[in-house]
């Protein structure tokens, strides 16, 4: 029988890859460990990557974040498993908070009551099957999660660390770019250069900033969030020029090692120890920062 679909009305671009180039599933990858996997295994901490669905200037995909989330969480699972610990990847959330960012064809946005709604549902979740240990890995800088934390921690018991990637290493990102930029700029075009340059076919607007910063507003403190398209009209913030695959492989390694680190640490801790442990002193003397 014929097929109903017409072959002849696709216009262009190389027939699907009968082997997708995938390899064998990684179990502490959830979107491709078997129930048997897991059963073995008995993760113990799960590691949630959040990105957001945006603009990123005009050359890199809209789902930047959830790509540079998930491999992170990925490769820091891997090494932290290969250290002795038991992480599993969720799958990402793919949407953020876009609220500026509407006027931009197909960007989505992910209210805070939504976001708190599906954290809850995810946390909750995992205690009943006794995974008591969550690491977000946010992709996102219009991402805020610490008041949703803070409730979904008491609503349900589990225990949450919250980890922007793009924060980490800082020594190695200072050594690695001259101007990092904090959207689409040198460091984000540099790792997706390393992750899918293959996706990487157009070129980038200048990412500059159009619109001055009121005064009043150029002094810590006050805030308010960019009306985006009018602060950067080609969506970036940050000159992409100098991004090198090698620049993003090097941030890539190195925020991978970091948050690999911090899933080891915690892995051996005790069920429902930490990530704080008392020292016996009340005095306080310890305490080595506040940051609320
Ligand atoms: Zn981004």
């Amino acid at each position: 029988m014929p097929s109903p679909f017409d072959p002849t009305t696709i216009a262009s671009g190389p027939p699907p890859e009968a082997d997708s180039g995938f390899g064998p599933p990684r179990p502490w990858v959830l979107l491709e460990a078997s129930y048997g996997d897991l059963l073995d295994r008995r993760p113990t901490l799960a590691l949630l990557p959040w990105g957001a669905t945006e603009a990123h200037n005009l050359h890199l995909p809209h789902g930047t974040d959830v790509i540079e989330a998930s491999a992170v969480a990925e490769a820091a699972a891997a090494l932290a498993t290969a250290h002795g610990a038991r992480p599993i990847v969720l799958p990402a959330i793919p949407y953020g908070n876009d609220a500026q960012q509407l006027d931009q064809v197909a960007t989505i946005h992910l209210s805070t009551r939504a976001a708190l709604a599906v954290l809850e549902d995810v946390a909750a979740s995992l205690v009943r099957q006794g995974i008591g240990r969550l690491v977000i890995v946010n992709g996102h800088g219009g991402n805020d999660f610490k008041p949703l934390v803070r409730d979904v921690m008491l609503a349900t018991g589990i225990t949450i660390v919250v980890v922007d990637f793009f924060r980490l290493a800082p020594a190695v990102a200072a050594a690695t770019f001259p101007d990092p930029g904090d959207h689409a700029g040198q460091l984000e075009t540099s790792l997706i250069l390393h992750l899918r340059p293959q996706w990487v076919t157009r070129r980038p607007g200048p990412g500059a900033r159009a619109a001055l910063l009121p005064r009043g507003l150029d002094q810590p403190g006050a805030w308010t969030p960019r009306p985006w398209s009018v602060v950067h009209p080609d969506t970036g913030s940050g000159d992409p020029a100098g991004a090198t695959a090698a620049r993003g492989r090097a941030f890539f390694e190195a925020a991978a090692a970091g948050l690999a680190d911090l899933v080891v640490a915690w892995d051996a801790l005790p069920p429902g120890a930490g990530p704080f442990e008392p020292r016996g002193d009340a005095s306080g003397a310890g305490a080595e920062r506040s940051d609320g």
